[in-house]
């Protein structure tokens, strides 16, 4: 339920309704938008049985939430959100670019690509050191070298650097070298990871799961936000469907749908989406005009002796060349990179 106060309304008539819920053991989440503040609330309502907030000082109107994620929903928060990321900010009039390799692999590869993807215009530097693949006998990742190698290419060209988290314990060694972790496709629904995410204290990126809803994807991003994490970012990587031309079937309606439903920053990741280098470049291009935040692409010195996700992988000249064609595209949407 959200409690929409009256424009200008005075602070002790909010204080008094806030204390109200609050002292029938309920959450209260406050958005305070330029005139108008916004109650939500979190948790039983059957507590609040008996309380008419309809007739009390300040109140506008009282409206239900009937969608079970409340902190990521948009009638909580109506203004897009905005997500500080060190001295990066992803939302509103931005447009973040995540680019790097499938996997860190070696210090030289992943140093080399972060000079590269920073002089095209990337803003964070992508790359895997915990490497969920499909088979355990594919390359599982750098683990903790891989991340020093992280912080060290962070140091060397002060890109933000983001890397994908499979366990608790791969959280617990992240949070000490990257700025943002990642939650992939196949950990989506992994319910104690994202618990663990979200007391993980430093922002977090979403993808989408692999059969997920938007639904079930915006009450994952709930369970990261109900843990006192309100930095989740959503990032759109393709869904299953009967198609087999590309490795997944890119769904850019999520774009509009979550900006409609969720205040919380989209970006979109075509690599993953396509699982084809040549497909990359469009499908970016119809991300930023759609509406995303951001990108996320992945960029390797040398694609074919990649280990892992190889095909998909743009070229340093490939990924310059995406971005400077991208720039006319930022400044119809309004965003700068
Ligand atoms: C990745 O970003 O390297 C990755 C494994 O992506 P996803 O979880 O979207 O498959
Ligand atoms: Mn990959």
């Amino acid at each position: 339920m959200i409690i929409i106060m009256r424009p200008g309304a005075a602070k002790e008539a909010i204080r008094n309704i806030t204390e109200q819920i609050e002292g029938k053991g309920l959450q209260v989440h406050l958005s305070q938008g330029h005139e108008v503040t916004i109650i939500g609330v979190v948790g039983d309502k059957s507590k609040l049985h008996g309380i008419n907030f309809e007739i009390a000082e300040g109140v506008d109107k009282v409206l239900p939430v009937t969608e079970s994620y409340k902190l990521a929903n948009k009638k909580f928060h109506p203004e897009d959100s905005l997500i500080q990321v060190g001295n990066t900010s992803i939302g509103p009039g931005t447009l973040t670019i995540m680019a790097g390799p499938c996997a860190v692999e070696s210090r030289d590869q992943l140093l080399e690509t972060a000079f590269a993807v920073k002089k095209a215009g990337a803003n964070f530097l992508r790359g895997g050191a915990y490497k969920p693949r499909t088979s355990p006998y594919s390359f599982q990742g750098l683990e903790e070298e891989g991340l020093r190698y992280m912080k060290e290419a962070r140091e060397a060209t002060g890109l933000r650097v983001i890397c994908e988290v499979t366990s608790q314990h791969a959280i617990e060694t992240s949070v000490k070298y990257v700025d943002m972790l990642q939650i992939g496709a196949r950990n989506m629904q992994n319910f104690e990871l994202l618990k663990e995410a979200g007391k993980a204290g430093i922002p977090v990126l979403l993808k989408r799961g692999l059969s997920a809803t938007i639904d079930e994807w915006l009450n994952a991003a709930e369970y990261i936000m109900s843990e006192g994490n309100a930095d989740v970012v959503l990032c759109e990587r393709g869904i299953r469907t009967y198609e087999t031309s590309t490795r997944n079937t890119l769904d850019i309606s999520a774009v509009p749908v979550l900006r409609s439903r969720s205040h919380l920053p989209v970006i979109v990741d075509p690599s993953h989406a396509t699982g084809v280098r040549a497909y990359v470049p469009p499908l970016a291009k119809c991300a930023v005009a759609a509406g995303a935040d951001g990108l996320m692409i992945e960029v390797h010195p040398n694609p074919a002796c990649a280990l892992s996700d190889g095909p998909q992988s743009l070229t340093f000249e490939q990924f310059q060349q995406l971005t400077d064609e991208l720039r006319p595209y930022a400044q119809l949407a309004g965003r700068k990179f």
